[in-house]
């Protein structure tokens, strides 16, 4: 199994998610310990010790970023969870908001005393109905037991929380458009400097963590950033929520230690792949992380390259494939040039047409992009046309080499990462399935059309 569980290590029932049952599981004992026994640096020290990394895509040392913030300093500070999960094959999260409420908002709370934060938020995606009414929830069983409000355990610390719904845009994930959101404002993100920890909500020096980070954090305070660091590797200490879906046994939120093999997960934990067929390719942390082939997770034991003769001749773009197998851990995923990103892993058969897959993923960025940008708004709609027009049997031989400029041209050229996204997305499938692509060009149809060994599964 994939190791210790640090957040879902309980019985998941229909009460689970209640002030009782959290706290008769030693639920707000941290939050206790902290306002009572430790002073707000000692808590981000031990947040630093610990070695905890970001879970919502940059992986940034938390404790690195709460240190900017100096809690005494008579400043207005702000706290925001950000919910905003809207990552396709993201949902782990959205488990932690709908069985957990309370982890979260003890985290917050726990947080908002190392930062000297006053009002806390929590930007929640409007399209979460359960795990809205879940934290709504929570949020009054605290208030009426004290947990929120003036002097919290007569500790003589004080925070309140406010749960802000998004309105479905996917960009608003995106820390800074959270901000504007959160003010009233059109979400759009803003370039940086000057950074959020110097001038973010309301102009005020602000925090933003994602809902899995802080979840993390009240088992740090409670059983110290050593006992943490005895779960994981040395670079990234703890657990990882992993939403694993796609041609997958088993789908679902796993709890996984980094370290652990990423093949053993998706073949005995998640089960295998659907249907008994072999592993084609991984998206390992949401579409906006590089594409694996079944041979790049573990070489030792496929030795190929898949069904695509031509990827036994990979681009130099792709890099040298590496020999180890893949784990969860972020150098490891860096070595095969790709990234444990948001932890959503989306798990693809042999036999998926990979220029289908490619459509669907430039139909989103397409739809989501905010527009302020000419690269990522004019570079979504022609990736986004010149694939449709691939697989409506229209291709034109120019219109691989087309994509790679498109996908470049975004490169460092926009204000916030989803026109990087796309475009590395883009190459990434290009660089590994370039086959796939001139075979759809060149027939008018993709190589797994009425390949009855391929059927149900592309
Ligand atoms: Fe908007 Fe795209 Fe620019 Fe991001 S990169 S700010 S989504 S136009």
């Amino acid at each position: 199994m994939s190791g210790g569980k640090l957040i879902t290590g309980f019985a998941v029932t229909a009460t689970s998610h209640t002030l009782g049952e959290y706290r008769a599981r030693g639920g707000y004992q941290a939050l206790e310990r902290a306002l009572l026994g430790m002073k707000p640096e000692e808590v981000t020290g031990e947040i630093t010790a610990s070695g905890l990394q970001g879970r919502g895509g940059a992986a940034f040392p938390v404790g690195r970023k709460w240190s900017v913030i100096r809690p005494d300093d008579g400043e207005t500070h702000y706290l925001c969870a950000n919910a905003d999960e809207g990552e396709p094959g993201t949902f782990k999260d959205r488990w932690v908001l709908e069985n957990a409420p309370h982890l979260l908002l003890e985290a917050m709370l726990i947080a908002s005393y190392a930062l000297g934060v006053r009002h806390s938020f929590v930007y929640i995606r409007g399209e979460f109905d359960l795990a809205y009414r879940r934290l709504a929830g929570a949020v009054e069983e605290a208030y009426g037991a004290g947990l929120f409000g003036k002097d919290i355990f007569g500790s003589g610390f004080s925070c309140d929380v406010f749960v802000v719904r998004g309105a479905g845009s996917y960009v608003c994930g995106e820390a800074s458009a959270l901000i504007t959101s959160i003010e009233g404002k059109k979400g759009y993100p803003r370039n940086r400097p000057p950074r959020l920890t110097v001038r973010g909500l309301y102009q005020k020096p602000t925090v933003i963590n994602n809902v899995e980070t802080l979840a993390n954090i009240p088992w740090i305070i409670a059983h110290g950033a050593q006992a943490y660091r005895t779960f994981g590797t040395t670079k990234s200490p703890g657990t990882r929520l992993v939403s694993v879906s796609g041609h997958v046994t088993r789908p679902g939120v796993y709890e996984v230690e980094h370290g652990y093999p990423v093949g053993r997960f998706i073949h005995e934990d998640c089960g295998g792949v659907l249907g008994g067929r072999a592993l084609k390719a991984v998206i390992p942390g949401g579409i906006s992380t590089k594409v694996l082939t079944a041979s790049e997770i573990e070489p030792h034991r496929l030795g190929h390259f898949g069904d695509c003769e031509d990827r036994r001749v990979l681009p130099q773009s792709a890099g040298i494939p590496h020999l180890e197998p893949l784990v969860f851990e972020g150098e490891s995923l860096q070595a095969a040039g790709s990234s444990l990103g948001s932890g959503g892993m989306i798990v693809i058969a042999e036999g998926t047409c990979m220029v289908r897959v490619l459509q669907v993923m430039l139909r989103f960025y397409h739809h989501e992009s905010c527009g302020q940008c000419t690269p990522c708004r004019e570079g979504m709609g022609w990736l986004h046309r010149i694939v449709d027009r691939i697989v409506s049997g229209r291709g034109r031989p120019e219109d691989v080499d087309r994509l790679y400029e498109i996908s470049r041209a975004n490169d460092g050229t926009t204000i916030c990462g989803l026109g990087d996204a796309a475009g590395y997305a883009t190459v990434g499938i290009l660089d590994k399935f370039r086959c796939e692509f001139e075979y759809f060009i060149a027939h008018g149809r993709s190589r797994y059309d009425g390949c009855l060994e391929c059927l149900g599964s592309s």
